[in-house]
């Protein structure tokens, strides 16, 4: 069950949810549906920092295997996350959530920088703060983007909606009778490899004392619940 005290959370959203069925890379309908889950949760007087993924679009690591320099590639897909964080503040705002945008790497002519006593203060203005373009280097994903902003911020627990309802013993795509975890340590996460977030990401939260809850976002109604220690997930404590 899901502590129901959380105040403060961080929500990692790979790009991969913002897809449509078709392939489309930010389906403006399936970003929408997002978008209300979102200000479900804001609704219930959550404050919320989100960190959004690029994958959806560009991933330096699948683009270095095809050529490209390593480097060049991983800021590439920091570009992507900027997408990303722009398409779901767009939507949010379209139902009168307020945001703002910050990315790790400035860009000031489309979003703030990343300052954190900038980002804690409008989180006090009931802001919802995004954060883009991970840590600003290549050689990370947003998944430490999520943990390190995660832990700089203050937040009691990071939650990762992603289009699976938790960690499994395998994967339940393609093993049948995979077992959900209810909860599992750090440190089986690690030590099993379970492929939930990348290992530097789970140790820094594991360091940091930070839950993850691993959760399926395109459930309608599900983030607000699992918030509420009612709906399904697996929590990484
Ligand atoms: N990336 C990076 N440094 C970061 C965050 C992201 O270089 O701090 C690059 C990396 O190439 C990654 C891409 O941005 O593949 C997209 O991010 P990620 O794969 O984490 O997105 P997700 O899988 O969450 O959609």
């Amino acid at each position: 069950m899901t502590s129901p005290t959380y105040k403060r959370i961080l929500l990692k959203l790979s790009g991969e949810v913002l897809m449509g069925p078709d392939g489309v890379s930010i389906d403006p309908t399936v970003t929408a549906r997002v978008a209300e889950e979102i200000a479900d949760v804001k609704a219930e007087g959550y404050e919320l920092c989100v960190v959004v993924g690029g994958g959806n679009i560009f991933r330096g690591l699948a683009a270095a295997a095809q050529g490209f320099e390593r480097a060049t590639a991983d800021y590439m897909g920091m570009l992507a996350t900027v997408m990303n964080a722009l398409a779901v503040q767009n939507a949010l705002e379209q139902i009168g959530v307020d945001t703002r945008v910050q990315s790790a790497i400035p860009m000031q002519s489309v979003c703030e920088p990343f300052i954190r006593r900038r980002a804690v203060r409008h989180l006090e203005k009931n802001r919802v703060v995004i954060f883009a373009a991970g840590v600003g280097s290549p050689f990370f994903t947003t998944d430490s983007g999520a943990a390190l902003r995660a832990a700089e911020m203050n937040c009691d627990a990071l939650f990762k909606g992603t289009s699976v309802d938790g960690i499994y013993d395998a994967d339940p795509k393609k093993v049948a009778g995979a077992s959900r975890y209810e909860t599992i340590s750090y440190n089986n996460v690690l030590s099993k490899n379970l492929k939930v977030m990348d290992a530097s990401a789970v140790a820094l939260c594991r360091d940091s004392n930070i839950p993850i809850v691993v959760f399926n976002i395109r459930e309608h109604g599900n983030f607000a619940a699992v918030l509420r220690g009612e709906g399904v997930s697996t929590i990484v404590t």
